[in-house]
C-alpha cells in the first residue's frame, strides 16, 4: 500500500511526488510515459506575467522565485538563466508594462538589450529556460513508476484501488488536459484542453543569450539552437478525427517570430507538439476534491448557494486530491502547487479557497440546481 498514488507523470505529478518523497512518503507515479502531455512539449520558459493587478498575475509572480530555486535545487544543470526582452505586442500590453515599471513591480536590467524595441519593453533577468522532459523525468525518479494508463479507481475502505490491483491511502489526479477519471458534474467544462506547438530552430543570421518575447517567445537554448513558442488552438483535440496540420504550425510561429526580428533561413530542427489545461477562471486547481452528492445529502440547496459558505461545509472524498489548470505557466506554478498539495496532505495545512476545485462547486449549485 503506497501513501500517495499521482497519475500523471507531467511536471505537475512529478515536482508532487519529488515533494512527498522528500517528505518521507511512499508514492507510486502512473503514466505511458514520463512527460507524455503537454510537459513534454513545453519550451519550458519560466517568465513573469505582465498584468495589471489581478490574482493570476500575484500567483503566477510569487511563484516564479520559489521555481527558480526548487529546479536549481533539483537539477542546476538542467535550468539555464537568459535574461528576458518583453515587449508589448499591443496596446493593451504596453500599458500592462507601464503599470509594473511605474509600480516597481519588475526589476530590470540596467545593461543594453540586444536591441531597441519600438514599442514599449521590460528587460529584466527574471527569467529561464528548463529542460521540460529531463527535468520531469529527473523529478519522476523519486517515485516508483508505474508504466500504465489508470483506466479505473476504485474506493475502498482504507484508501484506494488502481487498475484493480495497485493500493494506495491517497490519490492525486495530475492528468491535465488529457483524460478525466473524475466524473463530478461541478467540474464538467471547468478545464479545457489549448493545443499548442513550438519548435527548434537553427537560424543561420540569428543568435542571441537573450530570450525575447512578444507574438510568441524566442528563446536561447543550450545547443545553439532557438526555441520558438507556441501557437494557441482552443479547437484541436489530438484524439480527433482531423490530422495536425505542421507545416501551417512551423508557419505560424514563423511568421510571428519574424514580425519581432529577422531569423533570415530559419531550418526547423525538430516539432513539439501537446495540449496545455486551462481553467476558466485561469487559476490552477489545486486540493481535495469535494462530492457533490454526499455534500447535498448534508446542506440544502439554500445553504449551498450562500457565498459565505466555508470550505469545511462540503463534504470530500477521502484522500482523493487533484492538481491541474495550470495552462501555460506549468512550469512556473508546479513547485509552488507541490508544495502546496503536499503539505495539505502530509499536515493538513490548508490551501487558499481561490485555488481549491471546490470553488466551482458552489458555482455549480448557484446556476444549475
Ligand atoms: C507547446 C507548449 C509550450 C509550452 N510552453 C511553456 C512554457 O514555456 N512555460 C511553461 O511554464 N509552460 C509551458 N507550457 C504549459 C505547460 O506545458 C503545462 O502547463 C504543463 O505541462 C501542465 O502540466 P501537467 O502535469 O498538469 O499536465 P501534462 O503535462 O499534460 O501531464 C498530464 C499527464 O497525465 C497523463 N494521464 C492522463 N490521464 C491518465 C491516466 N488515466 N493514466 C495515466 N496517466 C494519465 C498524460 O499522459 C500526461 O502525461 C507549454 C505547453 C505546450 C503544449
Amino acid at each position: 500500500m503506497y501513501d500517495v498514488a499521482i497519475v500523471g507523470a507531467g511536471i505537475n505529478g512529478s515536482a508532487l511526488a519529488y515533494t512527498l518523497q522528500k517528505e518521507g512518503l511512499s508514492v507510486a507515479l502512473f503514466d505511458t510515459a514520463v512527460g507524455a502531455g503537454g510537459s513534454g512539449a513545453a519550451g519550458a520558459f519560466l517568465s513573469p506575467k505582465f498584468l495589471k493587478s489581478s490574482p493570476v498575475k500575484t500567483f503566477i509572480n510569487e511563484a516564479l522565485d520559489e521555481a527558480f530555486s526548487f529546479y536549481e535545487e533539483v537539477a542546476g544543470e538542467l535550468i539555464s538563466r537568459y535574461p528576458l526582452l518583453h515587449i508589448a505586442k499591443d496596446e493593451r500590453d504596453a500599458k500592462n508594462i507601464r503599470y509594473m515599471k511605474e509600480h516597481d513591480e519588475i526589476e530590470m536590467l540596467h545593461s543594453s538589450p540586444p536591441f531597441i524595441p519600438q514599442n514599449e519593453y521590460v528587460y529584466t533577468a527574471k527569467s529561464a529556460l528548463v529542460d521540460a522532459k529531463k527535468m520531469c523525468l529527473r523529478l519522476a525518479d523519486s517515485a516508483t513508476f508505474f508504466n500504465e494508463k489508470v483506466e479505473s479507481l476504485q474506493k475502498e475502505k482504507d484508501g484506494w484501488r488502481l487498475n484493480g490491483s495497485y493500493r494506495a491511502k491517497n490519490v492525486v489526479l495530475a492528468t491535465g488536459a488529457y483524460e478525466s477519471l473524475l466524473k463530478e458534474p461541478y467540474l464538467e467544462g471547468v478545464l479545457r484542453g489549448i493545443w499548442g506547438h513550438r519548435i527548434d530552430v537553427k537560424s543561420a543570421s540569428y543568435r542571441s543569450d537573450c530570450s525575447i518575447h512578444q507574438y510568441v517567445s524566442i528563446s536561447a537554448t543550450k545547443d545553439d539552437l532557438l526555441s520558438i513558442g507556441a501557437t494557441h488552438d482552443v479547437h484541436f483535440r489530438p484524439d480527433g478525427a482531423q490530422k495536425y496540420d505542421f507545416a501551417k504550425g512551423r508557419a505560424e510561429l514563423l511568421q510571428k517570430a519574424n514580425t519581432t526580428l529577422s531569423l533570415g533561413d530559419a531550418k526547423v530542427i525538430q516539432d513539439y507538439v501537446g495540449l496545455r489545461s486551462g481553467s476558466i477562471d485561469h487559476l490552477p486547481l489545486v486540493g481535495g476534491v469535494a462530492d457533490l452528492q454526499a455534500t447535498l445529502q448534508k446542506h440544502s440547496v439554500f445553504e449551498l448557494k450562500k457565498k459565505s459558505l466555508q470550505e469545511e461545509a462540503y463534504v470530500f472524498h477521502k484522500g482523493l486530491y487533484m492538481i491541474n489548470g495550470s495552462a501555460g505557466y506549468g512550469f512556473v506554478l508546479a513547485p509552488r502547487l507541490a508544495r502546496l498539495l503536499s503539505r495539505h496532505i502530509v499536515a493538513g495545512e490548508p490551501i487558499d479557497s481561490l485555488l481549491l476545485p471546490s470553488r466551482f462547486l458552489s458555482r455549480y449549485v448557484r446556476r444549475k440546481l
